[in-house]
């Protein structure tokens, strides 16, 4: 339970991965920019600690092969369709599935296609299953909108050592996730886009991996006793929010750390597994350049610590934690769909790579239109009143 280490590795995770989904955004379609922007997340490790004993059943759960009917017409499996196998999980938390090959996972919303030597819980998909659901209500978005432009399974090929095992595939508007082990300790974090989230999670590295790599083995507890299924949901809630409308920095990853907690808070009295990742997970808040007030709030907003630097990242995940939880508090649980369809409405688009005040003054406005002229005051009165962002 080393939460020091646990929050500033997520901390790290976190902050590349908005900007992986930022340079995302710009393109959606192009395998190539794919590679470049998943070249940048190389510097601290995902993944949230904790010592663990969990993965002795490494057994082999060589789960039943079904190629479910249904999802079949909307999966093109590239150019050699039997290549690779399908899984189907037992459902029980217990009996873990470790991969000897890439292979795949097909559920309604998603795909999980997985590294060849990762570990998983027999009730991984349907843990998975209920975030997606509860992230969907929560934001009040589809995880599938129509009107988002799909171009197949993502070019992934940085993390397989130039081979991409999951060429030409296309899954239609499921998403893709992809569960990696970073063998050579290279540093790979998770990190999301509208195209799909990414899981390098020491819980998933299989023992095999995790003994002969000796900064691992030597550091068991890096490695928690559970599946962190906050960090699962920190993920999914970017690819979901941003295949709806990019947002700023700070409406991009406040949304994703508020959710990560409300999400699992939601879903823990009724998924075993989810509760116990509720036990581990830690909000972390980052110190700000400077405290946010009634005369500030709207200037901090639209300057979207921007000039920060990748090191001093973090700030917008606190100042757009403590917004959600205001608009929560303030205007009630449906915000985020009211912020996100102000913003449709505005056809407000937002590109991290390229700063732009005059647009970020347009996601002020859309703000002021949706929840008042006042709200960037109240917001800072509320957050010296609560004693937070100081
Ligand atoms: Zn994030």
């Amino acid at each position: 339970m080393n939460i020091s280490t646990n929050t500033m590795k997520r901390t790290a995770s976190l902050i590349l991965s908005v900007l992986f989904a930022g340079s995302m955004l710009l393109s959606a379609c192009s395998s190539a920019k794919s590679k470049e922007s998943s070249e940048t997340p190389v510097s601290e490790t995902e993944t949230t600690t904790e010592s663990t004993t969990e993965e002795t059943t490494t057994e082999e759960t060589t789960t039943e092969e079904t190629t479910t009917q249904e999802t079949a017409p909307t999966i093109f499996k590239g150019n050699n369709p039997d290549q690779y196998k399908e899984i189907t999980l037992d459902g029980v938390k217990e009996n873990r599935f470790v991969s000897t090959d890439y292979c795949y996972i097909v559920s309604e919303k998603y795909v999980i296609f997985l590294d060849k030597d990762v570990s998983i819980p027999g009730d991984l998909t349907v843990n998975l299953d209920a975030i997606i659901d509860e992230i969907e209500r929560q934001t009040g978005l589809s995880s599938m909108p129509d009107f988002y432009d799909y171009c197949g399974v993502i070019n992934n090929a940085i993390y397989y050592d130039g081979y991409n095992p999951w060429e030409f595939w296309n899954i239609g508007k499921k998403i893709p996730i992809f569960l990696m082990t970073d063998r050579k300790a290279e540093g790979w974090i998770s990190s999301a886009s509208p195209e799909m989230a990414l899981f390098v999670c020491y819980e998933f590295f299989s023992d095999d991996v995790w003994n002969s790599v000796p900064q691992y083995r030597d550091n068991p507890q890096i490695r928690l006793s559970c599946t962190p299924y906050d960090v699962i949901a920190h993920e999914l809630t970017h690819t979901v929010t941003l295949r709806n409308q990019t947002m700023p920095d700070i409406f991009t990853e406040g949304p994703a750390d508020y959710m990560s907690v409300t999400v699992v808070e939601a879903l823990a009295d009724k998924y075993p597994s989810i509760a116990e990742a509720k036990n581990f997970m830690y909000s972390y808040d980052s110190k700000l350049p400077k405290p946010v007030t009634a005369e500030n709030a709207e200037e901090i907003f639209i300057e979207d610590y921007h000039t920060l630097t990748p090191m001093e990242r973090g700030p917008e995940y606190t100042y757009g934690k403590y917004l959600c939880r205001f608009l929560c508090e303030t205007y009630g649980e449906d915000f985020y769909k009211r912020y996100n369809d102000k913003c449709q409405s505005m056809r407000l688009d937002y590109n991290s790579l390229e700063y732009s005040e005059e647009v970020m003054k347009q996601y002020a406005q859309a703000f002021k239109d949706e929840f008042g002229e006042d709200v960037f005051t109240r917001f800072g009165d509320w957050c010296v009143k609560k004693n937070v962002l100081k």
